[in-house]
């Protein structure tokens, strides 16, 4: 996570909030649901792994009753895929239903980009090649969350900016060709430094063509396995957004069933949001 440690603890320990709805999960059929890393997911472990790591650095933080159970936190290593090691945390961590509640919060805000009126924002979900637009709001939240903590008053708003923060920047990973660019491990660090604008060879210029139509598979689901065409960093235009996918130029398209262009122009699309081709089609 782009975000500094010492900054995600200034955001997590202050004042409590509302509950979570991921609207995403209940449309996935249940195996796919299961699988799925959503926006949720990603934040939640996100922000416990930047407490961990505040703690082990930071042990004055650390109360009695968590320095019973320190010596198994300094080797805690939390990943999506063990629940039980979350669920120690959480016992580790005091007070539990604090942490809970604002981990929700900035769940919730995240959760928020995806309604009206952030949705339609093509730069907010890294669509539509925004990569400069995406690359600025992110800078520009950065700068909000960190005023708005050294005015010292205004938790909940940072909480909410970092919700949004994170959605975006999430974002890029899922629906850019970053993955397939093999950067399956790294992380683009120029995207969040002003000091370091992404380089502009590395991007697909507009008139650059950078998918081609995928051929109609079984069962309606679009085969999109050799869709890209360019080695240079690419996103997916979404339908309905305020960046519509040129007609005049082969571009890739977010794609699966959510997507209203994935049939408009090229067909198809590159996101891997989903655990599931279906809703996903670059999903692995
Ligand atoms: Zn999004």
């Amino acid at each position: 996570m782009a975000l500094p440690c010492a900054l995600v603890v200034f955001l997590t320990f202050s004042t409590a909030s509302e509950a979570f709805f991921s609207s995403a999960m209940l449309e996935l059929d249940r195996e796919s649901a299961l699988k799925t890393l959503d926006h949720a997911i990603i934040t939640k472990i996100g922000l416990l792994r930047c407490l961990i790591e505040f703690l082990k650095d930071n042990p004055q933080y650390i109360d009695e009753e968590m320095a019973v159970k320190f010596e198994n936190l300094q080797r805690m290593v939390i990943t999506a895929g063990t629940p039980d090691k979350v669920q120690n945390f959480f016992d580790v961590m005091m007070p539990r239903m604090r942490l809970q509640n604002v981990i929700t919060e900035i769940q919730s805000s995240n959760a928020e980009v995806n309604t009206a009126p952030l949705k339609s924002v093509a730069a907010a979900h890294f669509s539509g090649e925004q990569f400069k637009e995406g690359s600025k709001r992110l800078l520009e939240l950065k700068s909000q969350i960190v005023t708005s903590l050294l005015k010292g008053v205004k938790f909940e708003y940072a909480r909410q900016l970092a919700g949004q923060y994170l959605h975006t920047l999430q974002d890029f990973y899922s629906h850019s060709n970053w993955v397939e660019l093999e950067n399956r491990n790294r992380k683009f660090y120029a995207l969040t430094n002003p000091a370091n604008s992404i380089p502009s060879q590395y991007v697909a210029k507009q008139n650059e063509e950078t998918c081609i139509s995928c051929p109609l598979a079984i069962e309606q689901n679009d085969n999109c396995d050799n869709n890209l065409i360019i080695q240079k960093i690419t996103s997916g235009y979404y339908g309905g957004q305020d960046i519509s996918k040129p007609a005049n130029v082969s571009k890739c398209g977010h794609g699966g069933i959510l997507d209203s262009s994935r049939n408009h122009g090229t067909r198809g699309g590159i996101n891997k949001e989903a655990a599931t081709r279906k809703w996903s089609p670059h999903y692995k």
